[in-house]
């Protein structure tokens, strides 16, 4: 079965709508068993793909996930890229920057941890939480040692949003092509999956009383949330809304994001010259004579 991502995908210049766009779909898999098997499917071909990325080292890819709390990140990550080599792909994780980052512009941080050629990058949480997090509690800012007509400027987040958005087509333009997902979970979801983490034993050192806090700054977090993905989606780094009420099928979606990253790269193994082929046959026969 083939699963489709396009219609999460925001197109360049359109207005996100959050509350319009779907935290639940039909489940893309019949039974559990069916969605272990797709998802076995899924990640059979991107450890292939990955591999030829990092066999030709031309590109890198970059993945953006970003969501509120318990909205499946982790999950997700873990499932997708379960099949794929560690050496060609690294995870990052951002959460409070550093004081040694904060002496930095706000790009520093993630910078340093771009993925390199031949290599996939996945960013849980990232840059982008400068205007999110940042922009919602307006303190974070005020604390961050800005010049004051910096920090006071009421055109702040247009100037990072243009910053974020200049840095993205840098890095396109560099070799680096970059997905960025969302995941949407409605606020009854989060608050079932935060309750849980609460029930759960194995799952108590997830719970944090700051997640429950920021609950109630649900609206203004889903206003920062499109104002970033509407201003930041762009043909070569869009933005992808993928419900995520069920987060099996939010991993199904995730796993086809990626392969239709790497699937619009050129990723044909080189063709090697007939003096190579030549080369390579005399070096085996040697090999076999030693
Ligand atoms: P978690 O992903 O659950 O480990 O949480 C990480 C926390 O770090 C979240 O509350 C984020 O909002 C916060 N965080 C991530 N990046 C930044 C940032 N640049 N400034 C302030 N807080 C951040
Ligand atoms: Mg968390």
């Amino acid at each position: 079965m083939k699963i489709r991502t396009k219609q999460f995908r925001i197109g360049p210049g359109d207005a996100v709508d959050l509350k319009k766009l779907p935290t639940k779909v039909e489940p893309i898999y019949s039974s559990k068993d069916d969605y272990k098997l797709l998802l076995e499917t899924q990640v059979a071909e991107l450890s292939d793909l990955q591999q030829r990325l990092f066999a030709i080292r031309r590109n890198a890819l970059l993945v953006i996930i970003q969501a509120t709390d318990a909205a499946g990140k982790d999950g997700a990550i873990r499932h997708v890229m379960s099949g794929v080599n560690p050496q060609g792909c690294q995870v990052h994780s951002f959460g409070r920057p550093s004081t040694e980052e904060l002496s930095h512009d706000f790009l520093w941080r993630s910078a340093r941890l771009l993925p390199a050629r031949g290599t996939i990058g996945i960013f849980n949480r990232s840059y982008y939480e400068e205007v999110l997090v940042v922009r919602v509690h307006p303190g974070i800012l005020q604390s961050r040692n800005l010049p004051d007509a910096i920090s006071n400027d009421p055109e702040i987040w247009q100037q990072r949003l243009c910053s974020i958005r200049d840095h993205e087509q840098h890095l396109t333009s560099n070799g680096t092509q970059i997905v960025k997902i969302f995941l949407h979970v409605s606020k009854d979801e989060q608050k079932k999956r935060l309750i849980e983490r609460i029930d759960t034993p194995a799952k108590n050192w997830k719970s944090k009383i700051g997640d429950v806090e920021e609950r109630k700054f649900w609206k203004q977090y889903r206003k920062a949330y499109e104002e970033a993905m509407s201003q930041t989606s762009t043909r070569e780094a869009p933005w992808f809304v993928v419900p995520a009420d069920d987060s099996l099928s939010a991993r199904l979606y995730v796993s086809e994001i990626i392969l239709d990253a790497l699937k619009a790269m050129d990723l044909s193994l080189p063709k090697l010259s007939e003096e190579r082929v030549l080369e390579l046959k005399e070096t085996r026969k040697r090999l076999l004579e030693d």
